[in-house]
């Protein structure tokens, strides 16, 4: 998505060769108008998938799933970090380590928020490692239910998450995919030409 890659370029900032600071636009402060245009990608990409879900990780992933979930019209579900104090046995949970903070994290989902017959479509923000991807298809797979599509704004295509969903089988949409942040972003499509 040419859009995003020039936005990145524009107002990304590498923080280390792995990290990628994204806060004008995506993770702190909100481009609404580029989260519609990621929802409408995402939505064009797994339109034909019969998705009756959207689910993505609190809190960065709910700005582009919510404008995917708004367009496809079917709900969004969130994956909750904190633990619940109540009702543990009407979780669906995962454990999840995190990238950037470096700790696991229990993630987890109410289990009527989730059927069996549901087609879901997972969005998260960044692939890395893919730790918060599999915790999510973790969830849809403890459901009964069948993960359709997994989107990503921002893959980070030299750390091996991507490759790992692929492998187990996952269709995986990303928009941006980095192939480097060393000396500047670097773009996967870049690279190829
Ligand atoms: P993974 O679970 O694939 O290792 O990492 C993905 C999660 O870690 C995303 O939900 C995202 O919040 C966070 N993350 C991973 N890499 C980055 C990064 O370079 N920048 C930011 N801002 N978040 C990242």
């Amino acid at each position: 998505m040419r859009e995003l890659m020039e936005k990145i370029r524009e107002e990304g900032e590498a923080i280390s060769d792995h990290v990628l600071k994204v806060d004008r636009f995506l993770n702190h402060q909100v481009d609404p108008e580029l989260m519609m245009r990621i929802g409408e990608n995402f939505a064009d990409a797994f339109r034909n998938e019969g998705i009756t879900k959207v689910l993505t990780l609190e809190s960065s992933g709910i700005s582009p799933a919510l404008m995917t979930a708004y367009i496809l019209k079917v709900p969004l579900l969130f994956a909750r970090k904190r633990k619940s104090l109540t009702l543990q046995n009407d979780l669906y949970t995962a454990n999840v380590y995190s990238f950037t903070k470096q700790e696991y994290t229990e993630i987890s989902v109410s289990r009527s928020f989730l059927q069996k017959d549901d087609r879901v479509l997972i969005i998260d923000d960044f692939l890395a490692n893919g730790q918060a991807a599999l915790g999510l298809t973790g969830i849809v797979q403890q459901a009964g239910a069948e993960v359709a599509g997994i989107g990503i704004v921002i893959e980070k295509a030299f750390q091996d998450g991507g490759e790992q969903l692929r492998r187990l089988g996952f269709r995986v949409v990303s928009l941006a995919r980095i192939t480097s942040l060393k000396e500047g972003v670097q773009f996967a499509e870049e690279v190829m030409c």
